[in-house]
């Protein structure tokens, strides 16, 4: 296992759609339990696959591990399943654009299917901090960053922020 090196935008990789996984094959494992590692050390609480280069629809994310126990989920072929009509806005950073956040508007709560490693169909309801994540974590896999969530003005103003540090 290993930490990999997590791409920065504007590179072109975190701007193409994902293709889905077809086989959960030894070399998913090993990417999985890398982007866990790179999570972990960046320190993150999610990380898609495009972020390490790799164009698949999966995902990593632990929400509670810096205040609890690590209990790490990898979401394969994610699909948002229901959304919830209540909008929340928070402030998301992403390890791709490290040191600037976005304040960023989604539904506040989700419901997410996906496949885990052992193959298994998976399903659950998220809110709060996790509903931003998985959602967040989602769009990566879609080529779609927070800049792109958005109005014209907070972007530029945002890039600028960036590209100034
Ligand atoms: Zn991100």
């Amino acid at each position: 296992m290993s930490v990999l090196p997590i791409l920065k935008w504007p590179d072109p990789k975190l701007s193409q759609v994902c293709s889905p996984l077809e086989a959960i094959t030894p070399d998913v494992e090993c990417l999985a339990a890398d982007m866990l590692d790179t999570m972990y050390a960046a320190p993150g609480r999610g990380l898609a696959a495009p972020q390490v280069g790799v164009l698949q629809r999966m995902f990593v994310m632990d929400t509670e591990w810096k205040d609890a126990d690590p209990d790490p989920i990898v979401f394969i072929n994610p699909v948002l399943q229901e959304v919830g009509r209540d909008l929340k806005t928070g402030a998301e950073g992403c390890l791709s654009i490290p040191g600037v956040t976005a304040r960023v508007t989604r539904p506040a709560i989700v419901e997410m299917s996906w496949t885990n490693l052992a193959g298994e169909e998976c399903s659950a309801r998220f809110e709060g901090f996790g509903a931003a994540c998985v959602q967040h974590e989602l769009d990566h896999l879609n080529g779609v960053v927070t800049f792109d969530r958005v109005s014209q003005d907070d972007r530029a103003a945002l890039i600028a922020e960036y590209e100034a540090q």
